[in-house]
């Protein structure tokens, strides 16, 4: 077993992990960065970081009550606040790292709008290539930290109540870092499913660490099915998003009869909160058994321009956004809740702290609002940072010695992939949440032998905790639609917390 020794490990190269690691080394301390793959979520990222910026028609008080409608009764009004009013400048902090928004002349930068915002508040770069933009910075910003890639977290140890390590995998076998302080900062969850907006490694490994450690998850039945994910029939796996912004600059939706699927079901339209745009669709496509929706985009001046990636994801299937209306359908796409952190990312364990999609601040509640995720991981991510090198500087070096884990039990992926598609998706029963619970049940147990093993067992894990979690609220809320209990009940307006019990 080989040893390495940091005051901060941080668990993730996204928008979150690279922001908390760059926080934490410019307070001095020795930060090693850890990341199963190259790829990220925040990489994907289209649409844009949703921001209030000054001199503008905006406010925070705006910001902060369109979040608190999308989230439908359950975020926490002061996490929301604190995190949207620090959110120009951590943006600024960004641009100084590099990075580079579009602009509609020359120092004002060009805003967006997308579903759920009452305002144009949503930056963008490259048109439709935000995240590839972000990380492009953030990489360049650490690329003189210590950032191992091939790198699995297996396990956070702790001892006495808090942090010692975190237990790796990599090509030379297992390993510890040992750390007084670990941020978490490992993304989604979407692989639960068999069709995904995010990338491979989205598979809920921060969750599963998090249960293990004693740490609960919160708010975690509440996954957020994009509605407009590029249909290509039976295709699984990470598939192209179709950004909210097509419609926010006009483009709308269409069932295959050429009826609009949105109206007279919200007054936003096709711009109401994606849980209500997704569900429409669902809907009608329950009731004409048409296989996938159609964005109508062809009304849109320059699409090629303002949306480049999607124009690309759309060419490669052998669609012409210009031409023809794009196939879609709703996507498993972002994980509201995640680990419980306050709005500096620190959990219940000392020295364990979480950013970005896999933390639950209470600033989502029961549906993220759009382009909300990319601003909290920047304002979150950073904030982390700077805690948990304060933390480290404080409690000092730490040794983590292994700890005796109860035997992890997985199923295979596509089985367990099958099992949440057709039970915890869009709409869900208790039927078929028990049904999916039983199957989790007989999952057997696995060796962590390898990054896939590993997944299986905490894909297995989140599947568990959003099983639990969905079954027990008997209601239709945010994300969260059951059709045998579709209205939202009023008692029932609080959070949800889930321990390793659970799972
Ligand atoms: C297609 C798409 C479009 C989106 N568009 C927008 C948008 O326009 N605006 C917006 O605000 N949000 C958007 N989102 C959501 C947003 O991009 C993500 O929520 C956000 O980028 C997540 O950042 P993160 O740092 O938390 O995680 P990620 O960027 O996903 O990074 C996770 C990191 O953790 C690492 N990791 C995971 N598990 C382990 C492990 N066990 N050991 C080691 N490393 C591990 C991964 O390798 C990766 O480096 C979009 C998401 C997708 C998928």
């Amino acid at each position: 077993m080989w040893h390495q020794r940091a005051d901060v490990v941080v668990v993730g190269t996204g928008v979150a992990g690279l922001v908390a690691a760059l926080a934490a080394h410019r307070r001095g301390r020795k930060v090693v960065v850890l990341s199963k793959a190259t790829e990220t979520a925040t990489f994907y990222a289209q649409g844009g970081i949703a921001v209030v910026l000054p001199d503008t028609d905006d406010s925070i008080e705006a910001h902060v009550a369109d979040t608190i409608a999308a989230g439908a009764g359950l975020c926490d009004p002061d996490a929301v606040t604190s995190i949207v009013a620090d959110g120009y400048r951590a943006v600024r902090e960004l641009v100084d790292d590099g990075a580079r928004f579009d602009e509609a002349e020359p120092g004002r930068w060009s805003l967006t709008r997308e579903g759920g915002h009452s305002r144009r508040r949503i930056i963008h770069s490259g048109g439709d290539a935000t995240g590839a933009e972000v990380q492009r910075a953030l990489d360049h910003a650490a690329a003189t930290l210590d950032i191992r890639r091939n790198h699995v977290a297996l396990d956070v140890l702790y001892a006495d109540g808090a942090v010692t390590g975190v237990h790796v995998l990599n090509s030379d076998g297992p390993g510890i870092v040992h750390a007084p302080s670990v941020i978490l900062a490992t993304g989604g969850l979407g692989h639960l499913y068999s069709a995904t907006t995010n990338p491979e490694g989205s598979t809920g490994d921060g969750v599963a660490l998090a249960l293990w450690a004693g740490v609960p998850v919160s708010d975690i039945e509440f996954i957020q099915f994009h509605p407009t994910m590029l249909f290509d029939g039976d295709a699984g796996g990470r598939r192209p998003l179709i950004t909210e912004a097509v419609r926010g600059e006009g483009g709308i939706l269409l069932d295959r009869q050429g009826n609009s699927i949105t109206a007279g079901v919200h007054p936003m339209g096709d711009l109401a909160p994606r849980d209500v745009v997704a569900g429409a669709i669902d809907a009608r496509l329950r009731e004409t058994g048409d296989p996938c929706a159609y964005l109508d985009a062809r009304g849109i001046a320059d699409f090629g321009l303002r949306f480049p990636t999607v124009t690309a994801a759309c060419l490669a299937a052998g669609i012409d956004p210009t031409r023809q209306p794009i196939p879609v359908v709703p996507g498993a796409h972002y994980s509201c809740g995640g680990v419980v952190t306050d709005v500096y990312g620190r959990t219940e364990l000392t020295g364990l702290f979480a950013a970005g999609e896999v933390a639950r601040t209470g600033m989502h509640g029961a549906n993220r609002l759009a382009s909300n995720s990319l601003l909290e991981g920047l304002v979150v991510g950073g904030r982390a940072g700077r805690e948990a090198a304060d933390h480290a500087r404080i409690a000092g070096a730490t040794t983590a010695t292994p700890i005796e884990t109860e035997t992890r039990v997985a199923l295979p992926r596509r089985k367990l992939q099958r099992a949440m598609s057709q039970y915890a998706s869009v709409v869900r029963d208790a039927d078929g949440l028990q049904q999916l619970t039983a199957e989790l049940d007989a999952a057997d147990p696995r060796d962590l032998d390898g990054r896939a093993g590993f997944e299986d067992v905490a894909l297995t894990a989140a599947a568990r905790a959003v099983a639990a979690a969905a079954l027990a609220r008997n209601e239709s809320r945010g994300c969260h639609h059951r059709s045998d209990f579709p209205d939202t009940d009023p008692a029932l307006a609080h959070s949800q917390v889930f321990a390793a019990a659970c799972c």
